[in-house]
């Protein structure tokens, strides 16, 4: 048994989705779990979708229509038959998000938005079900929000695993006694209410793992637009070089420092039953990619992650007094207190400097709440660099022309905030 995932970019078209199907003819026989994120930037779309909805802020029914007509399109080129059924299951879901964007909000924003947001995944699922169908790849479509149970931390749900893999067990594991093929949503869940929650953004990588996790399968392949994990982001970086094996734990350091190739959580459930993560490019199936599994080799090459848009904040006492464990205590709670992620932090005498991504709204109230107790001074506009296995070489490189405002190394990494130097 196998798992596979299929993410928005490899399913943006219909191009895309005939692709999937030529992934899958090559694997005829594998019995293969096939999980399929939303198309393309739909969940930005329905995230937009849902801030006009809830705040009022633009019109939703044209955002709507934006966003059926694209489903619409892609399915025009897939079913020429106008009578196909997806059409009216299509119409009907459409429906459905029409009447809950019609009702005022009853709930909290976070809780809004799963149930809005949600409805992506449902939708690519059911037009890559059918369009497999038809292809003569025999599929069951299954809806993940009755084997994924959450609880209802909506917009970031906490998986229950005990439950999951006891659902799974009774759900899933049966069906491919007549299937080979099954194809559910990555992303979401279903608590206990039967409500939607959404796992946080990216999570599909992680529904992968969690399927993978409680079917005990004997791997899953990610499939990206790249040939594998990459030693940096080719965003940014003009010379990268494929990984071909990495570690579970190099991989978790690196997807901990922000590397966006998978999602962060994916690793763990994986490492736990010891099931090797391929990461390969759909549009070069036949491609080695990248293997993660248990092993200690180490990276031979530096792994280099680069974080934008940086905000670096500093800490003191009023009084000029020491940093003391209890001051540390009240400033941690209000970074918890406001889910704001520290990227590094550092603690000299009378000083305690953070870093963190610039999320406007959030810093600010953060600062002045730390304002009360504690004189703040913040930095923006910084980049983070994180290089792993680093050389004194590749810091060269990477700080030419660059201010360091602070930085930390340990062993294997090297952390630094710095800043472009202003030219003269
Ligand atoms: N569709 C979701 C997102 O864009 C989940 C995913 O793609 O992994 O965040
Ligand atoms: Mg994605």
């Amino acid at each position: 048994m196998q798992v596979f995932k299929f993410g928005g970019a490899s399913v943006k078209d219909a191009e895309g989705v005939k692709n999937v199907a030529e992934v899958l003819k090559q694997f005829q026989g594998s019995k293969i779990c096939v999980v399929v994120s939303a198309m393309g930037k739909t969940t930005n779309s329905l995230e937009r979708l849902t801030k006009a909805y809830f705040y009022k802020a633009e019109d939703a029914e044209s955002l709507l229509e934006g966003i059926k007509k694209y489903h619409f399109d892609i399915c025009k080129q897939l079913f020429t038959l106008p009578s196909h059924p997806i059409y009216t299951e299509l119409e009907n879901t459409f429906v459905e998000l029409h009447w809950a964007i019609e009702d005022e909000p009853t709930q909290g924003f976070d809780f809004e938005y799963d149930q809005i947001v949600s409805m992506g995944e449902i939708i690519s699922t059911k037009i890559v079900s059918a369009y497999l169908n038809d292809a003569g790849i025999k599929n069951k479509w299954m809806d993940v929000r009755s084997l994924i149970q959450t609880d209802n931390t909506y917009r970031e749900g906490k998986v229950d695993f005990d439950l999951t893999e006891t659902l799974v067990n009774k759900e899933l594991t049966p069906v491919f006694d007549t299937h080979d093929i099954m194809v559910t949503q990555g992303f979401i869940g279903g608590t206990s209410e039967n409500f939607t929650t959404t796992l946080g953004r990216e999570g599909s990588d992680y529904t992968a793992s969690i399927l993978a996790y409680c079917l005990t399968a004997s791997n899953v392949t990610i499939w990206k637009d790249v040939p594998g994990v990459l030693n940096a982001d080719p965003k940014w970086f003009a010379r990268t070089k494929k990984i071909d094996e990495l570690s579970y734990h190099d991989a978790i350091e690196l997807t901990y420092y922000g590397a966006t190739v998978i999602h962060p959580k994916t690793i763990k459930p994986l490492q736990n039953k010891n099931i090797p993560l391929y990461v390969k490019s759909f549009l070069e199936p036949k491609g080695e990619g990248t293997v993660i599994r248990d092993g200690e080799k180490r990276l031979n090459i530096p792994s280099y992650i680069f974080k934008v848009d940086q905000v670096l904040v500093s800490i003191q006492p009023k009084d000029f007094s020491f940093i003391a464990e209890d001051n540390l205590s009240d400033i941690f709670e209000l970074f918890s207190k406001h889910a704001i992620k520290i990227n590094l932090m550092q603690l000299s005498a009378i000083s305690f400097s953070v870093c963190c991504d610039h999320d406007a709204d959030k810093i600010k109230t953060l600062v002045e709440e730390l304002q009360e107790q504690f004189k703040v001074l913040y930095n923006s506009g910084l980049e983070l660099m994180t290089v792993r296995y680093y050389t004194q070489d590749t810091i060269d490189t990477l700080t030419a022309n660059k201010i360091i405002l602070l930085e930390q190394r340990s062993r294997f990494t090297v952390q630094m905030v710095m800043k472009n130097e202003i030219a003269e």
